[in-house]
């Protein structure tokens, strides 16, 4: 498996925070822990897969969205 940046054991997080996204590398060993991004603190969840299959808090229901 080879990851997108080349280094094997590395992966990308990206920040929650809707204003700063960005994307950090983290290493294999940071799963599971929480590191603040390097721009806003804002602390990420290191979690072993990319963000956007599973645990969708809220659903894109339209009409009652504020
Ligand atoms: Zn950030």
């Amino acid at each position: 498996m080879t990851s997108a940046s080349g280094v094997p054991g590395v992966f990308a997080v990206q920040c929650p925070n809707p204003k700063c996204r960005k994307y950090m590398l983290v290493e294999e060993h940071d799963r599971g822990m929480v590191v603040p991004c390097l721009l806003c603190k804002t602390p990420i969840r290191v979690g072993g897969a990319p963000s956007g299959s599973s645990s969708t808090g809220r659903a894109p229901s339209s009409g009652t969205a504020r």
